[in-house]
């Protein structure tokens, strides 16, 4: 046996050194691809900032990337607001997966919810088809909005983390103020509540304020402004909680001006179809409920098996992989590192999706993994036309119309593609260059009166 073996053992080394010239040569004519095994395969779940970022990472890397999302086309979060007070189209916020999956030879895209994740035999299961298998995986789901448990918030309040979103609740306001102005009997007052005065209230509350004030008495001439409330509710002492003082306070002045109602230390209790009970049991009158706070991952994400920490985020260590699953990383709004806890922002959920991406081609040829190192450039918040806030890391603080045309360039320079940018760039100039004559809103269909409120298809 022991002879068999070293003879076949001599001839089969013999045979393989000899094909393994044949093949250099080849390859050294072009005649072979580089190298004959399967390349590994990285999917990447969600298709909003991390997980673009990590694609786009990865387009010269030699994986096969596939990216998934329930949805068609990424959603620029950051503008949503502008939709849903009509400054801007559907359109020019969102981007089609597929294309962008275009740009690169190794990115494929398929429209598909998942929903779950067999980490043994490594495929992420899908609502609809066959399961994905991987060798890598990066998970960039977002999050959900969170209730707290407030009665009847889920049911009746609006969130606006999705295109969809957005168009409801424009809608919304579009259709209360138009039942308002044409005196329908048992038409709620077109009162909007805003509920949580972070970025995404007070940049909701500032546009809506500059309809009220501006936009509103210009088209409907019917209605007097008192009728025409904005409500921002916050359970804290300030708004913009993560600002420094200066820039809150100035915030909180500036939305004075503009005529929102700022209640402040005030708790929401219940949120009914045309009120929101507050603070010590005063019943306000909402025709539109906006929740603008909490956030916690999506529900779906506490069944993929992976261990999750504070708002059901995905536990992750300094590198990013998933604790107790290499291979498997976690980044962006769904993630949480314990020891390093980030902002759930656009930027950290970028600067995730690239170091994923590098890591695995570090995994794939034996090498360490480098630990994640987040580079604060700052935090804005946009009020109104020609005034905003901007905290610049090192204490920098910018207010006003310098702050304004900093946020006004960075998010449009972050949108994707040449012709969202463009389409926002000349919508936003109409919508404020022409001051107030042009401030006309865009309007989609207005919801029958029975429409179901705070749903929300994607
Ligand atoms: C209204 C609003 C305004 C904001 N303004 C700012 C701002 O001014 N500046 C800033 O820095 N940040 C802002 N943010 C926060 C910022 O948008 C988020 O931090 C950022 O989008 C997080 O990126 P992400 O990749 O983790 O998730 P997302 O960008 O939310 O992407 C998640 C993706 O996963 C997909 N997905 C979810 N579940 C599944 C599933 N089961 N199967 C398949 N796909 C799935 C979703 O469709 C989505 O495309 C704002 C957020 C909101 C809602």
């Amino acid at each position: 046996m022991a002879v068999f073996a070293t003879r076949a053992g001599d001839a089969g080394a013999d045979y393989a050194g000899r094909m393994t010239e044949v093949h250099e040569v080849q390859r050294q004519h072009g005649l072979l691809p580089r190298t004959t095994r399967r390349r590994p395969k990285v999917v990447i779940v969600g298709g909003g900032f991390g997980g673009l970022s990590a694609a786009k990472a990865l387009r010269r890397a030699d994986v096969e990337v596939m990216l998934l999302d329930k949805n068609g086309y990424n959603t620029f979060q950051p503008l949503l607001y502008q939709v849903a007070t009509g400054g801007l189209n559907p359109g020019d916020v969102t981007y089609t997966l597929r294309a962008f999956a275009g740009r690169y030879r190794n990115v494929r895209f398929q429209r598909r919810k998942v929903t779950g994740i067999d980490l043994e035999k490594k495929h992420v299961l899908v609502e609809e088809g066959e399961p994905f298998a991987y060798d890598y995986l990066v998970l960039c789901p977002g999050v959900a909005a969170n209730y707290f448990g407030v009665p009847g918030a889920e049911e009746n309040a609006m969130v606006m983390y999705s295109r969809s979103g957005a168009i409801e609740v424009r809608d919304h306001v579009m259709a209360s103020v138009e039942a308002a102005a044409q005196g329908r009997p048992g038409a709620p007052e077109p009162v909007v509540v805003i509920v949580g005065a972070g970025a995404t209230g007070v940049e909701m509350a500032g546009a809506l304020a500059e309809l009220r004030n501006v936009a509103i008495p210009l088209s409907y001439p019917e209605l007097t402004l008192d009728r025409v409330r904005v409500v921002l509710v916050e359970m804290s002492q300030h708004v913009l909680g993560p600002f420094a003082e200066p820039l809150r306070a100035y915030t909180a002045e500036a939305l004075r001006k503009r005529g929102v109602e700022l209640r402040l230390n005030t708790a929401v209790h219940e949120v009914g179809p045309d009120y929101v009970v507050i603070g010590d049991g005063e019943k306000i009158p909402s025709a539109v409920t906006v929740w603008a706070t909490g956030v916690s991952a999506a529900p779906v994400v506490g069944g993929w098996g992976l261990p999750t920490g504070k708002g059901g985020r995905i536990l992750v260590g300094a590198d990013l992989q998933v604790q107790g699953h290499p291979g498997v990383f976690a980044v962006g709004d769904a993630a949480v590192a314990p020891d390093a806890p980030l902002p759930q922002l656009a930027p950290p959920a970028m600067q995730g999706g690239q170091h994923a991406a590098k890591q695995i081609p570090r995994l794939i040829a034996g090498e360490p993994t480098e630990p994640f190192r987040y580079h604060d450039r700052g935090t804005m918040a946009t009020i109104g036309r020609s005034d905003a806030v901007v905290q610049l890391p090192f204490g920098l603080k910018l207010k006003g119309v310098i702050a304004w045309l900093a946020w006004v360039f960075l998010h449009v320079m972050e949108l994707i593609g040449y012709r969202n940018r463009f389409a926002t760039i000349a919508n936003l100039s109409v919508h404020y260059l022409s001051w107030p004559r042009a401030l006309n809103v865009i309007v989609g269909d207005v919801p029958t009166q029975d429409a179901p409120r705070g749903s929300n298809p994607s």
